[in-house]
């Protein structure tokens, strides 16, 4: 087994010849493909095929590029040749996607596409694709004005959301006297110690009070920026503008809001239950969601990790079991920390060679092997994917989570099957603190960020209202589950994700994600091995159309609440036994 990972199957190290002869082609391959687009041919469908191939090759060649680059930052932050990497490779993706736009209104102009489509077998295969550029070109901003509103942006709305960076990474708190990071202080809401969590929830909420005036700038500027822009592109505001990038339609959207909302007074009974038995009768205070319950103290090695990853997923999917010894084998997994290299844990794949690569902090405990079943199910994912060209492998974010979180609930599955009642509560708990925030607490941001976006077109919130919005928002979601004295009202200047220029409504993917791989796990525990082949093809399916489409083909309706309710259940089921389990103690 390795415990590093292996990148010398993209170059052999950043003085590999190969490595710099690429880096060298590729200004030259933007342009070409920059010329096919703007090059006279009278032969529509063999213009296509020809930018087509441009495209994915230049893909496959960046993907290996940027891999590279990323994975190498990504174990050693002052890698300085990875590090020089960087601003070429930003120019070369700008280049692509203004490519991108450009192939877009050719394909928009041409009199009668789908016939184009149909000339040419290759062309057929990508059909969604390529009418989805079309589509798009709709959305484009004016040509005209493309440049400049891009450049203002710069020093707009990516500015602002640099600043919020930078707010947030100097930002300390005073815990107990001493001036520690708001990262660290965050973290102390998962230490076993009450006392520990409330002072450090005091100190939080105390620190923002010093940025918050900047960050409410920064929180406004975007949203209006992000409404001006879906105007420009033609949309009817920012969450129109999100759902068409997501492949999603609003209708969808609401059918998991419905049965998400039907569960809140389940799930609000078991932060009671989880509260009570922190002794708190009000509900649970908000820092004690993260509280551990009871001890976890069982620890795995690697190799104890591997096992029973491979033992575990070979009995869902001798395919899915053997990818994972590979994974182990054949250093895809850059397993422990290590100095300059960055937290948390993601995971990379490569289409050409249908390998992945995985990033992990690995400490040993049972989160850490969830962890990694949890990339290890993105890996699977790209595996799949390879099956389809390499332009249908996009995948919308509401599904990116999909296998990640479906091997998450077959592991925790399989260990809670095991568990005596104590280890049972503790694992109940962990799953449920994931899934609640992943429903509760999304939904409560969802709220939120409509509230910011409509505000706009009249005013700027206050402080004072984006503090009594996000503490209305928490009391829709949460409800009686939380102690109404202690809730959170600065999560709108804790939480990046609403600064994002680029991906606006970063909430509800994550609800998507969550529920969708739950209610696969549900269909799987009923229909049994069946259900594998169907499930694999789904994965590989997942960038090749709308997600109501390619949900539907493998017989699942997202746009009612009946499979959103299938989903819920699950974790309603969990809230349920924790309720009983705690009342039994
Ligand atoms: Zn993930």
């Amino acid at each position: 087994m390795k415990t590093n990972w292996d990148l010398s199957v993209f170059y052999n190290g950043f003085d590999d010849p190969a490595y710099a002869r690429d880096m060298q082609a590729l200004p030259e391959r933007i342009e070409a493909l920059r010329a096919l687009i703007a090059g006279e041919n009278p032969d529509a469908a063999a213009k296509t095929r020809q930018i087509v191939d441009a495209i994915e090759s230049l893909t496959l060649l960046m993907e290996r590029l940027a891999m590279m680059m990323m994975l190498t930052q990504s174990t050693d932050a002052e890698h300085p040749q990875a590090n020089a990497a960087q601003t070429p490779m930003n120019r070369a993706f700008m280049a692509v996607s203004q490519c991108e736009s450009a192939f877009s209104r050719y394909l928009a102009s041409l009199e009668d596409l789908d016939a184009v489509i149909a000339a040419d077998e290759e062309l057929t295969r990508r059909a969604f694709v390529l009418r989805e550029y079309a589509e798009n070109a709709r959305h484009n901003l004016p040509e005209a004005i493309e440049s400049p509103v891009l450049k203002m942006q710069l020093s707009g709305g990516k500015a602002l959301s640099q600043l919020r960076g930078k707010l947030e990474a100097t930002l300390t708190a005073n815990f107990r006297g001493e001036e520690i990071p708001l990262s660290a202080v965050r973290g102390k809401a998962y230490d076993p110690d009450p006392a520990v969590r409330k002072d450090a929830y005091e100190a939080e909420i105390a620190c923002y009070k010093k940025i918050e005036i900047p960050m409410s700038v920064c929180l406004n500027s975007i949203k209006a920026e992000g409404e001006t822009m879906a105007e420009l592109k033609g949309y009817n505001g920012i969450l129109d503008m999100t759902l068409a990038s997501s492949r999603l339609t609003a209708q969808t959207l609401e059918a998991m809001w419905t049965a998400i909302r039907e569960a809140l007074p389940e799930l609000r009974a078991y932060f009671r239950a989880k509260g009570r038995l922190l002794g708190h009768a009000n509900g649970l205070p908000f820092y004690d969601l993260f509280a551990p319950i009871g001890e976890s103290t069982k620890t795995y090695t690697i190799e104890e990790a591997r096992d029973m990853l491979v033992d575990v997923f070979t009995r869902f999917s001798p395919e899915m079991g053997e990818m994972m010894a590979t994974a182990f084998d054949e250093g895809w997994i850059d397993v422990y920390p290590k100095e300059g290299k960055r937290g948390g844990a993601f995971c990379s794949g490569n289409y050409e060679m249908n390998i992945s690569r995985i990033m992990t902090n690995y400490s040993g405990s049972l989160s850490d092997v969830s962890t990694l079943a949890h990339e290890l199910g993105h890996a699977f994912n790209n595996k799949q994917l390879n099956r389809v060209p390499v332009m249908m492998t996009d995948t919308p974010m509401p599904l990116a989570e999909t296998a990640s979180t479906f091997n998450e609930t077959v592991l925790s599955d399989f260990v809670r099957a095991a568990a005596t009642p104590e280890e049972e509560l503790t694992l109940l708990d962990a799953s449920l603190t994931e899934n609640t925030q992943v429903m509760v607490d999304i939904y409560s941001r969802f709220l939120f960020e409509q509230k910011v976006v409509a505000a706009q077109a009249d005013h700027a919130m206050s402080v004072a209202e984006l503090k009594e919005t996000m503490l209305w928002a928490q009391e829709q979601s949460y409800g009686d589950g939380l102690d109404p004295e202690v809730r959170h009202p600065y999560m709108w200047a804790c939480k990046s994700h609403y600064y994002s220029t680029g991906r606006h409504f970063y909430n509800f993917p994550y609800a998507f994600g969550g529920l969708f791989g739950r209610g696969l796990y549900a269909r799987y525990k009923a229909e049994g091995a069946s259900f594998v082949p169907v499930y694999c093809d789904l994965l590989s399916r997942f960038g090749s159309d709308t997600i109501e489409n390619v949900t539907a083909s493998v017989g699942i309706d997202v746009t009612t609440p009946a499979f959103w309710r299938e989903a819920v259940g699950t974790v309603v089921e969990e809230a349920r036994r924790f309720v009983e389990l705690a009342d039994a103690k």
